[in-house]
């Protein structure tokens, strides 16, 4: 080849670069466009752990699971409050997607990460990344196996973690007014709740406004059975994801 052509060469290559450049800074902008933030970035906690999937094991065993015979549930006739706190989880990440609230997941596939690096993880990313909302889903449980029906604990003092709470109670109530047997409690403090002890550290420790909703108790036969209904399970993440909404205006 001459230098002739060389220099054409050279020629047609700078300006197929620059061609190139525009393209890919129009479409940098147009994702960043499409990744612009939401007001909080919604901290999604699913509380305890799931099932190993090399062992099958419910990693949080022998706490926070109920054997209900003749029942088909996680492992077996075996609930697992973990593995429920994740499905929901995952429910509600896939709606935050659809209508494009940020969110971050503070939970492990199936590891149970301890309260501590939970909630000191949260803290990072609520003070120096993004302002945070943390939603700590659980599923409640009783000594007798006799109470029923969903509830929403947050910390003392936190004004805008109750206005945040009372939301998503009056949502719970509304959309399951006409589902039989679905009970609502009124925030009450259980000393033998063991969850109660740990939520309260979840939503204590953590410095942006904290709910721990406990929806209803799977320790009860009849609530466990909503809780495996996958149409009860959604119409529950409708009314947190109406809730994230909520705060984008309120909070
Ligand atoms: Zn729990």
């Amino acid at each position: 080849m001459d230098n002739r052509k060389i220099k054409q060469v050279v020629k047609d290559l700078r300006f197929l670069k620059s061609q190139l450049e525009k393209q890919l800074n129009l479409l940098t902008d147009l994702l960043e466009d499409k990744q612009q933030p939401s007001k909080y970035c919604y901290a999604i906690s699913a509380g305890h752990g799931g099932i190993d999937p090399d062992t099958g094991k419910y990693v949080t065993y022998p706490s926070k699971f109920k054997i209900h015979d003749n029942l088909n549930l996680h492992i077996g006739n075996m609930f697992c409050e973990g593995v429920f706190n994740r499905i929901i989880a995952e429910k509600l990440i896939k709606r935050m997607d659809e209508v494009g609230l940020t969110y971050k997941r503070f939970y492990h596939d199936y590891k149970d990460w301890s309260l501590r690096y939970k909630s000191a993880q949260i803290n990072e990313h609520h003070r120096n990344r993004q302002k945070c909302i943390l939603f700590e889903l659980h599923s409640n449980a009783s000594s007798q196996g006799k109470a029923r029906g969903f509830c929403v604990f947050t910390s003392k003092g936190q004004t805008s973690s109750d206005r945040i709470a009372s939301e998503l109670w009056h949502e719970v109530k509304t959309a399951f007014e006409n589902v039989s047997g679905f009970k609502l409690l009124k925030q009450t403090y259980n000393d033998n709740d063991v969850d109660y002890e740990a939520g309260f550290w979840m939503v204590r420790n953590t410095a942006c406004p904290a709910i721990l909703p406990e929806f209803l108790f799977f320790d009860n036969r009849e609530d466990v059975q909503l809780l495996m209904n996958e149409e009860i399970q959604d119409i529950y993440v409708e009314c947190l994801l109406h809730t994230a909404l909520w705060c984008e205006q309120n909070i």
